[in-house]
């Protein structure tokens, strides 16, 4: 029996074969992963892990036994290189394994910056998998100079942790503000004043021209004419679906592996989950990076393998740590029309479209990110001038 083939050995693909055995699944259940290690959460490789305060062991999502325990084969180290539809079976390194079902859960790969700008000089780095930690960590350096590329949250992550390690840390962001794609002003403004008041400097607004060195990282020149001098370079600027596979497959692509509702591409034998896959969502099309994402929709398809045909509704969360702010976001601000911000425990900037609340940014503000959430999940609005009032009981909302 062939059984489920998973390829990618990620946070998805935990999910899901874990959900498989959960739900009564019995035949053979196999995970092909590229990586040299067995499924990690990756949040902990730009905060705790990075600042070297969380060891490996807490970084794996399972223990070792529970792989043979379950009896889900674990094939590390293993790049699958093609899916034979026709045959039902994927190729790696001159073996072919068979399927029953295969769920593509490859996650995204960091974008780079290109050769000819500098962006393959020694120095420059991306922050995605545990390779990329192993590589920076030895130059996280007391008094060495970083230049991070890129104000979204990896980028943002990367320099709080580094200021905590003692490094000097410029931070350039291309658009006219950092979190420019994901967050309102009022959110990025928060988030700037803390950083400014930990002594990065964020220049916006300039994007590089080139990254200078002879065979490692020198300087990192800007549009404006300036250079900024540099040990070591971070490049946070987003990732791109991994679509490779599925595409020489010739499976539908749309801003990542194109599946239906419950999670399954073009090919009624293969599904996707996580990062890689995006999925209809409010008569368009969305895909979503976060943990949170990655394990529902992952639960979604091992129920859906089994046949209970469930639609995917997606419930977004995400956290991000910085400092010791611990930032969590419930819901999606994309379309929101107006903002209204409340200060109260913490700082919160709730999102809506006409009344409607979209997303909730909660800025170590535990009540008011339960609270969007509940609210979010539930369809529910509150009045504006309730969540702006700091005397108002956040739970009496609900
Ligand atoms: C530094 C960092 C910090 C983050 N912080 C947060 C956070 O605070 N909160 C949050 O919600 N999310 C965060 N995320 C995002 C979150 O980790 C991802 O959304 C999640 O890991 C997605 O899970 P996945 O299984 O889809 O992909 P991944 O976890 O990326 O796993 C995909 C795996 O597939 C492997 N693979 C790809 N192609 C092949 C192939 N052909 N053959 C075999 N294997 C292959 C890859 O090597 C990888 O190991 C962060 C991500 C990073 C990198």
């Amino acid at each position: 029996m062939a059984g489920v083939v998973i390829v990618g050995a990620g946070q998805a693909a935990a999910s899901l074969a874990a959900k498989l055995r959960i739900s009564g699944y019995d035949a053979a259940i196999t995970i092909l992963g590229e990586e040299p290690i067995a499924p990690y959460q990756r949040p902990p490789l730009s905060k705790a892990y990075l600042l070297g305060q969380m060891p490996l062991e807490r970084l794996l999502l399972r223990s070792p036994e529970f792989w043979a325990e379950q009896r889900i084969e674990l094939r590390l180290g293993a790049r699958v290189e093609a899916i034979d539809r026709a045959a039902r079976a994927v190729r790696f390194g001159g073996e072919t394994v068979p399927y029953d079902n295969l769920v593509l859960a490859t996650g995204a790969a960091p974008r780079r910056l290109s050769a000819s700008i500098g962006g393959e000089l020694s120095g420059v780095h991306v922050v995605r998998n545990l390779a990329n930690i192993d590589a920076i960590a030895p130059a996280l350096q007391h008094d060495a100079r970083l230049v991070v590329v890129g104000g979204g949250y990896i980028g943002l992550e990367a320099a709080a942790v580094a200021r905590k390690l003692g490094l000097s840390v410029v931070l350039v962001e291309a658009t006219p503000r950092i979190l420019g794609r994901v967050a309102s002003a009022e959110t990025a403004d928060a988030i700037r004043a803390l950083h400014v008041a930990h002594g990065v400097s964020i220049i916006e607004g300039v994007g590089i021209t080139r990254i200078a060195g002879q065979g490692s990282v020198h300087s990192v020149e800007l549009a404006d004419g300036r250079s900024l001098p540099a040990d070591l370079v971070i490049v946070g600027i987003g990732v791109s679906p991994e679509t490779g596979l599925a595409e020489a497959a010739g499976l539908a692509i749309d801003n990542g592996i194109a599946v239906d509702t419950r999670g399954r591409t073009s090919d009624p034998f293969i599904w996707a989950a996580g990062d890689c896959a995006s999925f209809p969502y409010a008569g368009g099309r969305l895909r979503l990076e976060s943990v949170g994402n990655a394990i529902d929709m992952a639960e979604c398809v091992a129920t859906n393998i089994l046949d209970a045909g469930r639609a995917y509704v997606p419930k977004p969360w995400f956290w991000s740590d910085q400092y010791d702010m611990k930032l969590q976001i419930a819901g999606l601000s994309a379309g929101y029309d107006h903002i209204i911000t409340r200060r109260a425990e913490g700082y919160s900037v709730w999102y809506f479209r006409g009344e409607s609340l979209l997303a909730v940014d909660a800025l170590n503000d535990a009540r008011a990110y339960m609270v969007g959430k509940r609210l979010i999940e539930s369809g529910r609005s509150p009045a504006a001038q309730a969540v702006a009032d700091p005397a108002t009981d956040l739970k009496a909302l609900l």
